[in-house]
């Protein structure tokens, strides 16, 4: 049975929507919100508001997740 293997499957690209969700970032200059820390119309910086507000539920179960996805960002915000 295979079955198990799918549930595997489907939980890791549940925990990639919610990674998804948690890197949203709002642009400084116009408001956009974007995945990226670049805004897509301005080209200005755009940060993650409040990344705990979204995870807050999820934080426990996607501990692992949220703390990898900050570790990411912490990086990338010192490499500028
Ligand atoms: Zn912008």
């Amino acid at each position: 049975m295979d079955l198990s293997h799918l549930q595997e499957r489907n939980k890791l690209i549940k925990n990639r929507l919610v990674i998804k969700q948690m890197s949203l970032h709002k642009c400084l200059k116009c408001g956009t919100y974007t995945l990226q820390e670049t805004c897509s119309k301005c080209k200005e910086k755009a940060v993650s508001p409040a990344p705990a507000r979204f995870s807050i539920e999820h934080s426990k179960k996607y501990g692992k997740y949220r703390r990898a996805l900050m570790k990411k960002m912490k990086e990338e915000q010192e490499s500028k």
